[in-house]
């Protein structure tokens, strides 16, 4: 287990599977997993504290989890794979999240997922369970076949590692337009990808509801060039379930199929000044 700052909002956090079983699948696009992390009695304790986990298998896990005594039970949150690296010799396997650090007014950090990926050390332990993936099913994406239109993704901040992940697994020939939503100028990154993809960063005003920018910014794209967002076009938005579902309104009112657009939420800003998770 290691971990880097990457930009002002993400910790990247690297795990090492140790369970004997099999790596983890590199299913690219959002492939996302389920991180159980320590139940912290505090800050400084919020990596090496006992890690409390369901045993068994995967299915049924919830269940079993929401027997466990609440106060020491891990906490559980979605999180997007970033990368997976496995060793064809030893078949040792890494994975990477980027995960983002949220902070309340007071500058404190908020919520199970942040404190931890702020205060973890090697050695200390976190429990994954693989997911699968969302986004390229719902669309019938495929890593070797180009895409015959545009494919167009919206996100913020906890959607940036899915669409990110998206694009660099989109073929050669394929088209993507990416607008992406972060609280700060110094997230935006570089992504890589074989497809044609061109990546607008935005960065939301303090107090500004999240997903607000990042789709007042495709709108205006748009608007001075409709040939970004045709038809037949794609478009994913993740996020705020808000923010997506504004995302997925403005793409039918263009003309987009329904079975072409998908709003994936994540969690729920349910009213200015309180924020809650959805996942
Ligand atoms: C399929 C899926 C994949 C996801 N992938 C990622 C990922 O790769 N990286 C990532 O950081 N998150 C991702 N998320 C969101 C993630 O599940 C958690 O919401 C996030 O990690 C926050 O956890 P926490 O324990 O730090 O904070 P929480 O306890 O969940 O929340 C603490 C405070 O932060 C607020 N908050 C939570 N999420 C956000 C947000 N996105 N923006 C602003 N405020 C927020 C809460 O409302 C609350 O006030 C994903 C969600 C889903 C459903």
């Amino acid at each position: 287990m290691r971990t880097s700052r990457v930009g002002h909002s993400y910790v990247r956090v690297v795990l090492a599977l140790d369970d004997g079983g099999p790596p983890l699948a590199d299913r690219g696009w959002d492939s996302w997993v389920r991180l159980f992390v320590p139940r912290a009695v505090g800050d400084a304790d919020a990596g090496s504290a006992p890690l409390v986990l369901p045993r068994g298998p995967a299915t049924g896990w919830y269940a079993r989890w929401r027997e466990l005594p609440e106060d020491t039970r891990a906490d559980v949150r979605n999180e997007t794979v970033r990368a997976v690296r496995t060793d064809p010799a030893t078949g040792a396997c890494e994975v990477d999240l980027d995960l983002v650090v949220h902070t309340g007014p007071d500058g404190a950090v908020t919520g199970p997922a942040g404190r931890w990926a702020t205060a973890v050390r090697p050695g200390d332990r976190a429990g994954l369970l693989e997911q699968g993936t969302i986004i390229d099913e719902a669309l019938g994406l495929s890593r070797s076949a180009p895409l015959d239109a545009p494919l167009v993704l919206l996100a913020d901040e906890a959607g940036v590692p899915a669409a990110e992940s998206t694009a660099r697994s989109l073929p050669a020939g394929s088209r993507a337009l990416v607008v992406l939503e972060v609280p700060h100028a110094d997230d935006a990154r570089a992504t890589c990808s074989a497809a044609d993809v061109d990546v607008r960063w935005v960065v939301r005003a303090p107090g500004e509801a999240s997903g607000a920018a990042a789709l007042g910014h495709l709108r205006r794209l748009v608007e001075a060039d409709p040939s970004l967002l045709p038809a037949d076009a794609r478009l994913v938005a993740v996020g705020e379930t808000g923010a997506v579902a504004g995302a997925r309104h403005f793409a039918l009112s263009r003309g987009l199929q329904p079975g072409r657009v998908r709003a994936c939420p994540y969690w729920l800003l349910d009213r200015p000044g309180k924020r809650r998770s959805a996942s």
